[in-house]
């Protein structure tokens, strides 16, 4: 690259690592700053300087490199390096079950026992009636078979990896026959047929992808067929002329050929939802009841638990799973095995449940209640009494998410703001910037919030964010 004299001259005069240092020690701000931070964020500021220089920015002038605004540079960066990278957010946009912002939200109950279990020794695997050693898995089994109606149940890492682990077990060099139609890709490269693949299976695709007969299946099975799988079309619908294989006649077809009938549940529920407006979203206890030998699901979607993979079903089979030595690397964490233990525990009553459990209260929660919500942010922002800002409360359809009910529209209040001068971009990104952030989104140029997602207890907090945020503009 040619390097001309104005960008040597630039150049030279670019501080070293140690003059930085030096100047940093007249700066009470950097007294308990780690020595490792100071001497990263000083490179990273020079760095950047340099590389700014060399592109010709015409922002780098012998004016913009005194001491001051370079230390200015690191301060800033200094900052950057002491937050948290993985923090808290307020989810305004409505969607409940948030992949990017961390799905479900805990109940009280499963977050004070895993903070429990977190900070103290436990009995993760120590059966105590026999004084020997025992199963982690053991510790959610008998809720999970009780609350579901399964014989067996286990639990891994995630949904992915039952999903993995069940196929390796069962189908491993042998024929899965799946239909075309749910051949699914959900969020994050997981796709049926590159899970199958790796996990030794042979997938038999059959049927179109509009329409699957009980016939397509039946005539696909072979000497080596392992498998009839069932996927839930998590985060799409196919509607207009479509033909679907119930799991019971799925099941009454693998009894006939003694092969086993699995079903990915994907999201996974346990909550008929059609009894609370909502459009039927099939049950775990639904999957149970018509003989699937494999159920698998998640734990942090439609159920509101932490992040796990849910194995449930007939005992022979379980039993293999459990055996198979891949369990080791999809293995649990305890922390989760303690908030999944609480949060099944509040399925035992699902009057309460609807309301303890985040997700399930966030998913029915009546209109009125996001409506007062929605008025009250609105009014705390007009409080603020900026002229610039024009405030309207809009009526939003919120989202499951989760790859769950795609097509249940939720009616929801949400507040759109519009300030004179800052476009909705610049609100977004200064509300991302915000030491809480704070994730909306824009529709028609305006940047709004879903009340539906947002706790009572962050109001406050989103007023203060545009009150910081005009001060400054
Ligand atoms: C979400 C989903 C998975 C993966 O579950 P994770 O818990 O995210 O690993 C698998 N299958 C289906 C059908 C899903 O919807």
């Amino acid at each position: 690259m040619d390097v001309n004299e104005k960008q040597q001259i630039l150049l030279r005069m670019l501080p070293g690592i140690d003059h930085i240092l030096e100047l940093a020690k007249s700066e009470p701000f950097f007294d308990n700053i780690p020595k490792s931070v100071l001497a990263r964020s000083a490179r990273y500021v020079v760095e950047n300087l340099r590389r700014a220089i060399l592109n010709g920015s015409p922002d780098i002038t012998d004016k913009s490199l005194p001491d001051s605004l370079i230390l200015e540079n690191v301060k800033n960066s200094v900052q950057d390096a002491m937050r948290l990278n993985l923090r808290r957010t307020i989810n305004a946009t409505g969607v409940v079950v948030h992949t990017n912002l961390g799905r479900s939200l805990l109940a009280d109950d499963a977050v004070e026992n895993l903070l429990t279990i977190a900070s103290r020794y436990s009995n993760l695997e120590f059966d105590l009636s026999k004084g020997a050693r025992g199963s982690r898995y053991s510790n959610v089994e008998d809720i999970l078979c009780e609350i579901s109606g399964a014989e067996a149940a286990m639990v891994v890492n995630n949904n992915a990896g039952a999903v993995f682990l069940c196929l390796e077990t069962i189908s491993k060099g042998k024929k899965v026959v799946v239909s075309r139609g749910e051949l699914v890709e959900i969020g994050g490269s997981f796709r049926i047929p590159d899970v199958m693949a790796k996990s030794g299976g042979i997938l038999k695709e059959v049927g179109t992808t509009n329409r699957t007969h009980l016939k397509d299946y039946e005539s696909a099975i072979e000497n080596d067929t392992g498998l009839l799988l069932k996927v839930h079309k998590s985060n799409y619908s196919i509607v207009g002329f479509t033909a679907d294989v119930s799991l019971e006649d799925l099941v009454a077809l693998g009894a006939k050929y003694h092969i086993p009938v699995m079903e990915d549940l994907g999201s996974g529920t346990f909550v008929d939802f059609s009894k609370y407006g909502l459009l039927k979203e099939p049950t775990v206890q639904e999957s149970v009841a018509a003989g699937a030998d494999v159920i698998t699901f998640s734990g942090d979607k439609l159920l509101g638990g932490p992040q796990a993979g849910i194995i449930i079903g007939k005992n022979d089979l379980l039993n293999e799973i459990k055996k198979n030595p891949i369990t080791r690397a999809l293995r649990i964490d305890k922390l989760t095995l303690a908030a999944l233990e609480s949060t099944l525990r509040n399925y035992r009553n699902i009057d309460t449940g609807m309301d303890s459990i985040p997700t399930l209260r966030m998913l029915t929660l009546p209109f009125g209640h996001i409506e007062t919500k929605a008025k009250e942010l609105g009014k705390m922002l007009e409080n603020i009494g900026d002229t610039r800002m024009s405030i309207k409360l809009i009526n939003l359809s919120s989202r499951a998410g989760g790859g769950a009910l795609p097509l249940l529209n939720l009616p929801s209040k949400g507040v759109g703001i519009e300030v004179q001068g800052i476009s909705a971009n610049t609100i977004e990104k200064y509300m991302h910037n915000n030491e809480l952030p704070i994730i909306g989104r824009i529709e028609d140029d305006i940047f709004i919030m879903d009340l539906r997602t947002i706790q009572d207890d962050e109001l406050l907090i989103i007023k203060n964010a545009f009150n910081n945020m005009l001060k400054r503009a």
